[in-house]
């Protein structure tokens, strides 16, 4: 698997069109640290839809059976990077946000309420 992230996946259309229902004009392919999933760069918000598996959702993840120490080590090394991605985005001015991909299956979870939040302001 080289690509830890898949285009157009559920969750990621569903935050689009809980996006598009509050008239927020958004960006997909914005070129910027950590490739976001979506931009809103009118409000330099960058989001992110965190895999649930790719980086340990204590809820969800469920390890594969065998080579559990690789699984670990690799997911690690994805939630680090995360959070350099967050500190150098922050750093150059722009507000993340990290969703779980779980959050992002129906509506009224806390990440939904939190980007609906957001924009009321
Ligand atoms: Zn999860």
């Amino acid at each position: 698997m080289s690509r830890i992230k898949a285009a157009n996946t559920a969750p990621e259309l569903f935050l689009r069109k809980l996006l598009r229902s509050k008239g927020i004009r958004y960006r997909l392919h914005y070129k910027l640290i950590g490739k976001p999933d979506v931009v809103v760069a009118s409000k330099k918000l960058a989001i992110f839809i965190d895999g649930c598996f790719w980086h340990g959702c204590r809820k969800c993840l469920r390890l594969p059976r065998t080579n559990k120490p690789y699984w670990i080590a690799k997911i690690k090394r994805n939630v680090n990077r995360a959070k350099i991605v967050n500190k150098k985005l922050k750093s150059e001015g722009w507000k993340v946000m990290r969703i779980w991909e779980h959050e992002l299956k129906q509506s009224a979870t806390p990440s939904v309420k939190k980007v609906e939040k957001f924009f009321e302001k």
